[in-house]
C-alpha cells in the first residue's frame, strides 16, 4: 500500500487521484447493471456511454501517476462504495419501471456530482502543483462526467413525468410498494415548483461548493449554470 500520510498539497493530489482511481473502476463493475437494469433506450444509452468513458478515465488516471512515477493504486474509495451499494439496492425494488429509470438518475447523478467534486479538487491541486499536462488530462474527464450529469438531467425531465403519470394510475390500483407519495414527491419532482426550487438550490450550493475548492473561475461560472439546471427542475 502506498504511502497515504497527507504531508503537503502533493500527498493530497496523489491521495485524491487514487481516490477517483478506485471509484472509477467501482463504476465499470457497476454501469452494466445499471444500463441492464434501465427501462428507457434513451437512459440504457446515457449508461452506456459512461461505461465506455469510465474506461478510458481509469487509463487516463493511469497516465497521470506515470508521468509522477507513482502507481494508482492502494486506496478504496467507499464513498463510491456506498452509491453503488444505494444503486444496487434500488435494483432489487419491486419499482414501476418509469419510477425505476427516475430513481437510476437520481443514483447516477449522486455519482456524477461526486466525481465532479473530485476532479474539480485535483484540476485544482494539479494546477497550483504546476502539473499542466496532467490537468489537462482530468479536465478531459471532467468534461466527459459534467455532460452526463447534463444528460441526465435532460433525461429525467421526460421521464419524471412518466414516472408521475405512473404514480397517478398506480394510485387507482390502491396500494402499490413504490407509491410513497413522499419520497417520490422529492425525488421525482417535475411538478410543484417551490418544492423542486429548494432540491435545486441545494443541489447548487453543493456544487459551488465544490467549484470554490475544486475549479478555475471558468469552469466555475459553467458550473454554477450548471448546477442551475441539475437538479431537475422546469
Ligand atoms: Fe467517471
Ligand atoms: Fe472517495
Amino acid at each position: 500500500m502506498p504511502s497515504d500520510s497527507l504531508e503537503s498539497l502533493q500527498d493530497l493530489f496523489t491521495h485524491e487521484l487514487r481516490d477517483l482511481y478506485d471509484a472509477e473502476n467501482q463504476l465499470v463493475k457497476a454501469l452494466p447493471a445499471m444500463s441492464r437494469a434501465a427501462q428507457s433506450p434513451e437512459l440504457k444509452r446515457a449508461f452506456d456511454t459512461p461505461l465506455r468513458e469510465t474506461k478510458e478515465q481509469v487509463r487516463r488516471i493511469e497516465q497521470v501517476f506515470r508521468g509522477l512515477g507513482e502507481k494508482p493504486s492502494g486506496k478504496s474509495c467507499k464513498a463510491m462504495q456506498g452509491l453503488v451499494a444505494e444503486a444496487k439496492e434500488l435494483l432489487e425494488e419491486d419499482a414501476e419501471p418509469a419510477v425505476l429509470d427516475a430513481a437510476l438518475i437520481v443514483a447516477a447523478q449522486k455519482v456524477e456530482h461526486y466525481e465532479i467534486a473530485g476532479y474539480g479538487s485535483v484540476c485544482t491541486f494539479g494546477r497550483i502543483l504546476g502539473y499542466d499536462d496532467a490537468v489537462e488530462t482530468l479536465k478531459q474527464t471532467m468534461d466527459e462526467e459534467e455532460r452526463t450529469d447534463e444528460l441526465l438531467t435532460q433525461i429525467a425531465m421526460e421521464l419524471n413525468i412518466e414516472a408521475e403519470t405512473t404514480e397517478g394510475s398506480s394510485q387507482s390500483d390502491s396500494s402499490r410498494e413504490m407509491t410513497d407519495r413522499p419520497m417520490t414527491r422529492t425525488t421525482v419532482g417535475s411538478r410543484g415548483r417551490s418544492r423542486t426550487s429548494s432540491t435545486s438550490n441545494r443541489g447548487g450550493s453543493s456544487n459551488r461548493s465544490s467549484n470554490r475548492n475544486g475549479a478555475t473561475k471558468k469552469q466555475g461560472s459553467r458550473r454554477s449554470s450548471r448546477a442551475r439546471s441539475t437538479a431537475q427542475t422546469r
